[in-house]
């Protein structure tokens, strides 16, 4: 049944009804973005203190720029790595996880490359993005830990070409079996419950747009109204995912 709520519903009136939609839901989604990490002191990509601000994507993000200069793209990666390797699941990750081990979220679509998921428990996870713990040679296709970058910058592989993170760049397609799995969890969950993401990125931004298409609700968790506000979400919450989603958890425990 699709969620309806009153524009003067205050925070708590839209949390309760997340609980009581995540308890009834049996194939409840989550989708996150940056923002979820913030509170794990990982900057997004836009906005105010975004990565973006100091580099520019298609300086240092896009594949052409990676083959071109290395050397410069690694500036951009190292910053980002040596944040990312350090951060700790905040209690939004925590609580995803635990609502999961519950059997009340069947997964967790995520673009961020962090992997702080999988650290605060999460199993079903798909990266839409890759992640930043394994570091690949595009020439010969070897693999090796993120650790080789603390070696020499760039890290190269044995082949002497320049290694770089298993993610994604701009101008890269998704991995096959991460856009499938997803598509197929937007297409099958009746809730989705999108996380810190401006629903910019496509084919990330897709996502609640098939879920909606299939007959689910779609709640926001962000600091901020997104392009799915008032088209594709039923209802945002407005707020920090750290302090949201453990309401959202304590409510579905005490229901
Ligand atoms: P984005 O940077 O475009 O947007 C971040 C969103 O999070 C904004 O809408 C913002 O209002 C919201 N936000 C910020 N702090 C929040 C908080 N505490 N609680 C709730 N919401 C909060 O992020 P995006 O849409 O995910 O797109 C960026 C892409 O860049 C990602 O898909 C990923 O590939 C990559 N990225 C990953 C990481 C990471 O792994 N942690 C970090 C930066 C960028
Ligand atoms: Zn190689």
């Amino acid at each position: 049944m699709e969620i309806r709520v009153e524009p003067e519903d205050s925070m708590n009136e839209l949390i309760d009804i997340a609980a009581k939609e995540l308890k009834k839901s049996k194939k409840a989604v989550a989708l996150t973005g940056a923002g979820i990490s913030v509170e794990s002191s990982i900057p997004p990509f836009r906005g105010k203190g975004g990565l973006w601000e100091k580099y520019n994507p298609d300086e240092y993000a896009h594949v052409l720029a990676f083959k071109r200069n290395p050397g410069k793209v690694w500036i951009m990666l190292k910053e980002m790595i040596d944040t990312i390797r350090v951060a700790k699941p905040n209690l939004a990750h925590i609580a995803l996880a635990e609502l999961e081990e519950m059997g009340y979220l069947k997964g967790v679509i995520t673009g961020n490359v962090d992997f702080l998921h999988q650290a605060a428990g999460s199993k079903n996870v798909i990266e839409l993005h890759g992640n930043n713990r394994s570091l690949i040679c595009m020439e010969c296709g070897k693999r090796y830990p993120v650790e080789r970058y603390l070696e020499e910058m760039p890290p190269r592989c044995k082949c002497g070409y320049a290694l770089r993170p298993d993610v994604v760049l701009f101008g890269e397609p998704i991995p096959q079996h991460a856009l499938f799995g997803s598509y197929e969890l937007a297409r099958e969950c009746d809730l989705m419950i999108v996380i810190g993401t401006s629903a910019v990125v496509s084919p990330m931004s897709h996502m609640p747009v098939i879920a909606k298409e299939n007959g689910a609700n779609v709640m926001e968790i962000n600091l901020e109204e997104t392009f799915l506000t008032g088209s594709i979400s039923n209802c945002i919450i407005k707020g920090k995912a750290g302090d949201i989603l453990p309401k959202i958890l304590r409510e579905v425990k005490e229901l």
